[in-house]
C-alpha cells in the first residue's frame, strides 16, 4: 500500500475545541481503566427524574448475559431533548425545515416544538398508544417526523422509524416483525420534484400479513394529494391536533425502558429489529454529537442522513437537541434543483457543522466542482462523513471543495447497533488520514482477533475481525423479540466480545482502518483482501467515480476479482482505461490485488441509505443471476437489469 497523505490539526482549531491530544488521551484512559467513574460523570448532562446508583452492569458471556446501563435510573427522552431547553431557549430555533422545492421552509424554536410535540403526544393518548405500544413512522423529512418521534419519546411509546423511500413490501415486514398497532405517515411525500406515494404504499403494505395488526393511522396533509382513505382507520393529523390539550404530561421511564427499534439497512440480508433503550442511549448520543463535532451554542449543525437511518436518529434528532442545538432539516435531494442545493442551504443558514455520507459526496462529485465553487461555505466550520469507508478520492474532494481546505473530516464508523459513533477523530485532537476512522472514543474498546477470537497483539500494527471487548451506554440491548438472534450475530464467533462484522487494519500510529465487512473479503490465492482496499485504489482514478468489487468462483485462483466501476458523466468506458485500471491496483496494492473482470456500470445497487449491496453483485459475478435474493432494500432496483445485461457482455468480452 502506498503511504496516506497525513494532514496535521489546522492551526485555527488550536485551543478553540474541547480536547486536545493530551487531553483527549487523559479522558480516554480513565474512561477505560474507571468506566463507573467516567460513564457516572457523564450521565450527569442529562437530567433524570430518579438519579441511577447503579452505573455499569453488563457481561457478554453466554451463561450470564446482560447490558444494563445506569438501571435504577429513570428519564424522559422528550423531556431531555426539548422541556428543559425552555428555561434558556424558548425562542432559539431549534428547526429550520427547508423544503424539497427551495421557496418552502419553516422555522420552529423550542417553544413551538415543545407544543406540536406535546399536542401530538395528547393524539397518541387520545388513540389509546400507550408506553410499550409500537408506532410505525413512515413519514418524509418534515417537522411532523420529529414531532411523532419525541412525541413518543415523551409518552414512552416504541418508534419504529421506516424509511419514507422504502416500498410497500419493505414496510409490511417492518409492521409486522414488530407487532405494531399504530401508524403516523403522510398523505405524499416529495423529493427531487416528484411526489412519493406514502398512504399508498401504507394500504398496499396492509393487503397481507400486516392486515390484521395495524388498527389505526394518523395522516398528515403535505401535498394534498389523492389518497386511499378508510374511516374509523384513518385520521387527519391537522384534525387530530385540534381535539387535544397543549398540555401533556410526561412518561417516567426507566433507563432500560425501550425507547425504539429501528431496523438495519439490510446490505448483508434480512434486516435485523435493533432495539435501544432510553438512558445509555441518550447519553451516548449526547456526548458523542458534542464532542465529536466539537458542538458549542451557536452552531448550526446540519446531518443530511434521513430520519429512517440511524444516523438520523442519533444525529439529526436525539443527539443535537438533548444537547439545544440548532439544526437543519432537508426535504429534498442533494441534485434537484441542482447539483448546488446542499451548499446553497448551507449558505442560507450559514451552516457550521455538516454531516453527511461517501456516496453523497461521491454523487456530486460526479457533477464536477462548479456546482460547489459557485457557493460560498464559509460557514463550515467541521465536516462529517459516516456508512461506508470513505475513498482517499472522495475524502479530498469533500476537503478541498466542500470546506475550502479549512475544515477537519470526521470520519465516523459506527452501525445502527452501537446507537453512537464509536471510531472516528475529534476536531484538534487528530491528525487525519484520508481513509481512516483513526481513533477510538471514550469507553470503546476495539480490538482485532483472528479467525479464533485471539487478540492480535494490541497496540500494533494488524488486520483482522473488528470487536469490541467491552460494552458502551449505546450499544443495541436485543434484536427485537429474537434474543437468540441478537446472541447469535454479534457474541458467538469470538465469545465473551461483540463482533462488528466489519474488518478492519490498524497501523503503527494505531489509526484505525475499516476494510469492509468481513463477509465481503476476498480470498485470493489464499491472500486476504478487503474490499475498501481494491475499490480505494480503483476511485483513485480521475475518471473513476465509484466501484465495488467482490470476489468470484476462479479455478486456480480460489476466489478472483471482480469489480464494478461507474464512470464520471462525460467519460466513455475504453480497452485502455481498463487497462489503466488495472494497472493502478498492481501499483498501488500489487500484483495479488489485480482485478480479473471489469464490469462499466452505469448504477451500482445501494440500499436506501446510500449502501452497496455487494451480495447481489456477488451473485451477478457468479453469474447466479437466478437467485439474487431480497431486493426489496434497494433504492432503485432497475440498476439490476442493468448489471445483469452488461454482465453477459462483460463475461463474453
Ligand atoms: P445490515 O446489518 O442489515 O447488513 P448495514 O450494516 O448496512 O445493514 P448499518 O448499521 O446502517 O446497516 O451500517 C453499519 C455499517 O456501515 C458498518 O458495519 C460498516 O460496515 C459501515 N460503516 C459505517 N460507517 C463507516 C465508516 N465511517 N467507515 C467504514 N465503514 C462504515
Ligand atoms: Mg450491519
Amino acid at each position: 500500500m502506498s503511504e496516506p497523505k497525513l494532514y496535521p490539526i489546522h492551526n485555527h482549531l488550536k485551543g478553540k475545541t474541547f480536547f486536545t491530544a493530551e487531553k483527549y488521551q487523559r479522558f480516554y484512559n480513565e474512561s477505560i481503566e474507571n468506566p463507573e467513574a467516567f460513564w457516572a460523570k457523564e450521565a450527569c448532562r442529562l437530567d433524570w427524574m430518579q438519579p441511577f446508583t447503579k452505573v455499569k452492569n453488563t457481561s457478554y458471556h453466554k451463561e450470564d448475559f446482560h447490558i444494563r446501563w445506569y438501571e435504577d435510573g429513570t428519564l424522559n427522552a422528550c423531556y431531555n431533548c426539548v422541556d428543559r431547553h425552555l428555561k434558556d431557549k424558548g425562542d432559539q430555533v431549534a428547526i429550520f425545515w427547508e423544503g424539497d422545492n427551495p421557496e418552502d421552509s419553516r422555522t420552529i424554536t423550542y417553544k413551538e416544538l415543545h407544543q406540536e410535540i406535546s399536542k401530538f403526544a395528547n393524539v397518541l393518548r387520545m388513540h389509546d398508544v400507550h408506553k410499550g405500544d409500537r408506532v410505525t413512522i413512515y413519514l418524509p423529512m418534515i417537522p411532523e417526523a420529529i414531532i411523532a418521534i419525541l412525541a413518543c419519546a415523551r409518552i414512552g411509546a416504541i418508534h419504529s422509524v421506516v424509511f419514507a423511500g422504502f416500498s410497500a413490501e419493505s414496510l409490511e415486514g417492518r409492521i409486522f416483525d414488530c407487532d405494531s398497532h399504530f401508524l403516523v405517515t403522510a398523505d405524499e411525500g416529495v423529493r427531487g420534484g416528484k411526489k412519493i406515494p406514502l398512504k399508498k404504499n401504507v394500504e398496499e403494505a396492509l393487503q397481507g400479513k400486516a392486515a390484521h395488526i395495524l388498527k389505526k393511522m394518523i395522516v398528515v396533509k403535505r401535498t394534498g394529494g389523492d389518497i386511499p382513505w378508510q374511516e374509523k382507520r384513518d385520521f387527519w393529523y391537522h384534525e387530530e391536533m385540534d381535539k387535544v390539550a397543549i398540555d401533556c404530561p410526561l412518561e417516567e421511564m426507566g433507563a432500560e425502558d425501550p425507547l425504539f427499534i429501528l431496523y438495519t439497512s439490510g446490505s448483508t440480508g434480512k434486516p435485523k429489529g435493533v432495539l435501544h433503550t432510553t438512558g445509555g442511549y441518550l447519553v451516548y448520543a449526547a456526548l458523542t454529537h458534542q464532542y465529536v463535532f466539537d458542538y458549542h451554542p451557536g452552531d448550526i449543525y446540519w446531518c443530511t442522513a434521513d430520519i429512517g437511518w440511524v444516523t438520523g436518529h442519533t444525529y439529526s434528532i436525539y443527539g443535537p437537541l438533548a444537547n439545544g442545538a440548532t439544526i437543519v432539516l432537508f426535504e429534498g435531494v442533494p441534485q434537484y434543483p441542482d447539483a448546488s442545493r446542499f451548499w446553497k442551504i448551507v449558505d442560507k443558514y450559514k451552516v457550521t457543522i455538516f454531516y453527511t455520507a461517501p456516496t453523497v459526496i461521491r454523487s456530486l462529485m460526479r457533477e464536477g466542482t462548479d456546482f460547489v465553487q459557485k457557493t460560498s461555505r464559509a460557514s463550515l466550520r467541521i465536516l462529517g462523513s459516516v456508512g461506508e469507508p470513505i475513498n482517499p478520492e472522495a475524502w479530498e474532494w469533500y476537503y478541498d471543495n466542500v470546506g475550502n481546505g479549512r475544515c477537519p473530516i470526521m470520519d465516523t464508523w459506527w452501525q445502527t447497533e452501537t446507537g453512537g459513533i464509536l471510531i472516528s477523530a475529534l476536531p484538534g485532537v487528530t491528525p487525519l488520514k484520508p481513509g481512516s476512522a483513526t481513533f477510538p472514543l471514550f469507553g470503546v474498546k476495539p480490538a482485532l482477533v483472528n479467525h479464533k477470537g485471539q487478540i492480535i497483539e494490541n497496540n500494533s500494527e494488524a488486520e483482522g475481525n473488528l470487536v469490541l471487548l467491552d460494552s458502551w451506554p449505546g450499544q443495541m440491548r436485543t434484536v427485537y423479540g429474537d434474543q437468540e438472534r441478537f446472541i447469535k450475530t454479534y457474541f458467538t464467533d469470538f465469545p465473551g466480545m461483540y463482533f462488528s462484522g466489519d474488518g478492519a487494519r490498524r497501523d503503527k500510529e494505531g489509526n484505525y482502518w475499516i476494510t469492509g465487512r468481513v463477509d465481503d473479503v476476498i480470498n485470493v490465492s489464499g491472500h486476504r483482501l478487503g474490499t475498501a482496499e481494491v475499490e480505494s485504489a480503483l476511485d483513485a482514478h480521475p475518471k473513476v467515480v465509484e466501484s465495488a468489487v467482490v470476489g468470484f468462483p476462479h479455478d486456480i485462483k480460489g476466489q478472483g476479482i471482480y469489480a464494478f466501476v461507474t464512470l464520471h458523466k462525460k467519460e466513455p468506458p475504453s480497452e485502455s482505461l481498463r487497462k489503466e485500471l488495472i494497472d493502478l491496483v498492481r501499483r498501488k496494492i500489487g500484483a495479488i490485488a489485480t482485478p480479473d473482470r471489469i464490469q462499466w456500470a452505469s448504477g451500482l445497487p445501494k440500499t436506501r441509505s446510500g449502501k452497496i449491496m455487494r451480495r447481489i453483485l456477488r451473485k451477478i459475478a457468479a453469474n447466479e443471476l437466478e437467485t439474487l435474493g431480497d431486493i426489496s432494500t434497494l433504492a432503485d432496483p432497475l440498476v439490476v437489469d442493468d448489471l445483469v445485461k452488461n454482465h453477459k457482455y462483460t463475461v463474453s468480452a
